[in-house]
This record gives C-alpha cells, sequence and structure tokens, in this order.
C-alpha cells in the first residue's frame, strides 16, 4: 500500500476516534499472542471504548480497504490475534461491563471485553455458575471464548462456549451493527445467525456483546484421583460414573504414565500411589450432600475394582485434598519452561478410539525419533486429548513433527483442533480434518460476509 494512502488513513483514523482511542503502531503487548508468533507491529491500535466507536472503525476501515483484527486477552494458543504489518489491531479490552445478571432466568448480559473471570464471580455472587473454566480465566475475555468456542474444565457437564451463549451483538465487516440479544433457548426462525460467529476467530465479525446463559451451582462435589490398567478400563470407568451420576460427572481428566511421571518430577510431587499404573483420571463428581456423594463414589469405585477396571483410589476428603489432586494436572503451565522447545498438540478423537490413537503415535515416534518425549493427557471425557512433544528428542523436527500427528488423526477421522482454533498455526493442515466441500462451503460464507476480506484476514483461511 502507497505509504501516502496509510497516510491518510491514519490521520482520518485519529481524527475519528480520537487520540485516547487511536494511536499509530502499537506497544509490544498488542502485537502477539501465547501461541509464541513472532511479534508484528501493526499499523494502529484502536482500543475501542463502545459498539458505536467498532462500527465508526469498521465503517473507516471498508473505505479504506484496511484490514482489522480483534484482539481480547491475547492468550489464544492458535496465533490467531496476532496482527499482520498492514493491518489495525482493536482491542476490546475497554468494553468490559457486567451490564445485568438476573438470577431468576439465569442470563447474563455482558460486553464482550469483560474477563472470563469477571462473568464466573459475577455469577458466583448471583448464585449461580458460568459453564466455561479454563486456566487463562484471568486474562481471556467473553469475546475471545467465543471467537475461539473455548472449551476447558466444564465441557463434559456444560458444553462447549457455543452451549453457553443465547445471543450476540456483532459489528459486520461494513460497520453496521447486527443485533442478536434474544434470550429465549428456543427460536428456530430461520439460520441460527449468531452460530456463524462463534468460533469463526473474528473472521466473520467482531462480537462486541454477548447474552449468556448461566446455571445452577452444585451443592456439594467430590474429587477422585484413580488408577486404571488401560484406556478400554477408563472408558468403562466414565460410563459407570455417567449412568450413575448421570451429568453430575463434572470432569473426567485422563493422564498417561509419561505425563503424571513428567507432572511429578517437574513439580516435585509426592507420587500420587506406590506403584506406577498406564493411566490416572481426575474425577470431579457434583451432588446434593457431600458426605452422601463420597459414599456413592466409594461404592462405584469398588464395583470399578472388583471388575477389575481400577487398580487404585484415593477419594479426597477435602477441598484442600481436592486441591492437591488437581495440582498433578497443572503441568502443562510448566510445559514450555521443561520442554525445548515444546510442540503441543489438541486435537480430538472419536472417544473410543483415543486409547490406540495414542498408542499409533507413541509407535509412529519412536519408529522414527527414537527416544523422543512426548506426554499424552486430556479432557478425555468429550474425545479432547493434548500431546506435548520435546523438541530437543526430535532434533527440533516441530515440522515433521506436525505432520507425523496429523496425518495419524486424518487416517482415525478425528479434528486437528478440539479447542484451541485453526489461526495461523494450524491453517496447513485444515484439510486433514474438513472435506474439499466443507472448505468451499466456509469460503462461501466468509465471502458472504467479508467480501472485502478485512476481518483477521489470513487466519483459518487464505
Ligand atoms: C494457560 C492457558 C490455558 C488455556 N486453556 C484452555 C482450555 O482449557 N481450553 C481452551 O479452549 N482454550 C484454552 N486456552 C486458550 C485461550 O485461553 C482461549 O482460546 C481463549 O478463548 C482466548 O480468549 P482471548 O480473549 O485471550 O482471545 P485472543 O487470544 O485475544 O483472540 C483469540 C481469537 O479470537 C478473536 N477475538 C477476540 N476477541 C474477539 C471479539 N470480541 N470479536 C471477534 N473476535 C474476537 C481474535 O481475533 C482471535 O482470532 C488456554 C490458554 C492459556 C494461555
Amino acid at each position: 500500500m502507497p505509504e501516502t494512502t496509510q497516510e491518510r488513513f491514519l490521520q482520518e483514523l485519529i481524527a475519528t476516534l480520537g487520540t485516547d482511542v487511536a494511536q499509530r503502531g502499537a506497544p509490544e503487548r498488542y502485537r502477539t499472542d501465547w501461541s509464541g508468533t513472532p511479534p508484528q507491529q501493526p499499523l494502529a491500535l484502536v482500543r475501542a471504548r463502545s459498539t458505536e466507536e467498532v462500527c465508526a472503525l469498521m465503517r473507516l476501515c471498508s473505505r479504506h480497504r484496511i484490514p482489522v483484527v480483534p484482539q481480547g486477552g491475547l492468550t489464544g494458543l492458535a496465533g490467531a490475534a496476532v496482527p499482520g504489518a498492514h493491518t489495525v489491531a482493536l482491542s476490546l479490552e475497554r468494553m468490559q461491563a457486567i451490564e445485568s445478571v438476573d438470577p431468576r432466568t439465569a442470563v447474563m448480559r455482558v460486553q464482550a471485553g469483560a474477563t472470563l473471570q469477571a462473568v464466573q464471580q459475577a455469577a458466583q455472587a448471583a448464585g449461580l455458575v458460568f459453564g466455561v473454566d479454563l486456566g487463562a480465566r484471568g486474562s481471556c475475555q467473553i469475546g475471545g471464548n467465543i471467537a475461539t468456542n473455548a472449551g476447558g474444565n466444564g465441557v463434559l457437564q456444560h458444553g462447549m462456549m457455543r452451549e453457553q451463549v443465547l445471543g450476540l451483538e456483532v459489528v459486520l465487516a461494513d460497520g453496521s451493527l447486527l443485533p442478536m440479544l434474544r434470550p429465549m433457548l428456543k427460536n428456530n426462525t430461520g439460520y441460527d445467525l449468531k452460530q456463524f460467529f462463534i468460533g469463526a476467530e473474528g473472521t466473520l465479525g467482531i462480537v462486541t456483546r454477548a447474552l449468556l446463559r448461566l446455571r445452577p451451582a452444585p451443592q456439594a462435589r467430590t474429587t477422585a484421583l484413580v488408577a486404571m490398567p488401560g484406556f478400554d478400563a477408563a472408558l468403562a470407568v466414565l460410563a459407570r460414573m455417567q449412568q450413575r451420576f448421570g451429568n453430575g460427572v463434572a470432569a473426567f481428566e485422563l493422564m498417561w504414565d509419561s505425563f503424571v511421571r513428567a507432572s511429578v518430577d517437574w513439580q516435585k510431587l509426592a507420587p500420587p500411589f506406590a506403584q506406577a499404573h498406564a493411566l490416572l483420571a481426575l474425577i470431579d463428581v457434583d451432588g446434593r450432600d457431600e458426605a452422601d456423594l463420597r459414599t456413592a463414589v466409594q461404592e462405584l469405585l469398588g464395583e470399578a475394582m472388583q471388575a477389575g477396571e481400577v487398580g487404585d483410589a484415593v477419594i479426597a476428603q477435602s477441598v484442600a485434598q481436592a486441591r492437591r489432586l488437581w495440582q498433578l494436572r497443572e503441568a502443562p503451565a510448566e510445559l514450555n519452561k521443561n520442554m525445548h522447545p515444546a510442540i503441543n498438540f489438541d486435537v480430538s478423537l472419536p472417544q473410543a478410539d483415543i486409547g490406540r490413537f495414542a498408542d499409533a503415535v507413541q509407535t509412529a515416534f519412536d519408529a522414527r525419533w527414537p527416544g523422543q518425549h512426548s506426554l499424552f493427557f486430556g479432557h478425555v471425557g468429550d474425545g479432547n486429548l493434548h500431546v506435548s512433544t520435546d523438541g530437543a528428542t526430535v532434533n527440533g523436527e516441530c515440522e515433521a513433527v506436525e505432520a507425523e500427528l496429523y496425518r495419524l488423526v486424518a487416517e482415525f477421522g478425528g479434528s486437528i483442533s478440539a479447542e484451541h482454533g485453526i489461526g495461523l498455526h494450524k491453517k496447513p493442515f485444515l484439510a486433514a480434518s474438513r472435506t474439499p466441500a466443507e472448505l468451499a462451503a466456509m469460503r462461501a460464507i466468509k465471502q458472504a460476509l467479508d467480501p472485502l476480506q478485512l476481518l483477521n484476514p489470513g487466519k483459518i483461511l487464505d
């Protein structure tokens, strides 16, 4: 783009929005996200205070053909919020109002820049809970959670972000407003337009407000750490749990032995059991009465032990002990420090195939990179497996490792991204999980909603 055109745009941008909202370039923290993508200095940064300012920005950018990259809390792991050199970075961080919470109907209205933690706290203050929780809760924003269709710890019980959204307000690429803030669960009036923007990673519209569905708070919770001899046994235990406790099963996090050993080692924890087991599951179950729930979980685990599905188990007797058990699962925070670099995967698979898939990955990696070091863990209750490989043990051949794992994902009919999105990082592999017909339909939707390719260009699709 000629410099004079850029300069004219920047002058008009600052004249329209003012120096409090728009500035040339951007401070370091707006140049990249958590994914480790090399930082990029954008043309300008806009820190909008209202939907009207977002509309004004998009009208201007549409006239000047300048692309815009929406930014939430910048905790994304796929490089999707990293600006390009000729783009405007649009931060939603100042639009963080919790506008209303109705405890009778369990509906909350928020601006897109509210952090997930602020939403959780506001729900809790109303005696309810918000269904999505994840490690980046203090920084990530509801707008970013919606744009990535975030998953996390509560998916088994409440579904992904998509299931928490009743309505949206969205600014389109031409600066027009699409208000869809109707608080009804049932609304079969043609296309459910809000769904297009959930998981679209800011490529179809900018989310400025949301109506969120809240859930009743559990009265009691029991946590257990359960050792199992193999993946089929783990599935059998999960099925038992769900038959007995239904939607009360809030978490079923599976950790392979390699992960458990790394976690114990890195965090200097005491080994959870006297002997090693192929798999450990961290299980949270919700119910009405603490003591009754603990007894029921104990009985069920006893039956599973008799059936050979469980080798050992411990049930937390207090909140503090439950926290200590969960600490074992906190190793991902240590990955980047202890793996050089960590090559991280977030895939999903048909639930019954996860064990075979993990074995196939281990075998394929061992064959090509003898002595390689990989860890397997995941929210297996919802089919989501995470794999982390130490780059040093595969001679830094990160791209070959990715290609090998995604080849196996395609072979097993899985998805290359369960919850982190595609962004920049997984774009080369999208065809492993989507057919040409699906990709063509996605391109048609993008073309219809953003014909000038102004919204987050180059992310998900070229
Ligand atoms: C420690 C840690 C733990 C994590 N755990 C999980 C987990 O368990 N599950 C999970 O799913 N993810 C997890 N993540 C990834 C990340 O937190 C989520 O993807 C989160 O939803 C991103 O929100 P954000 O506000 O930081 O978005 P950003 O990173 O700022 O942006 C992500 C995408 O959303 C778009 N976007 C942001 N705001 C808007 C908006 N208002 N309108 C339109 N588009 C927008 C951006 O353009 C970009 O494409 C984790 C990340 C970290 C660092």
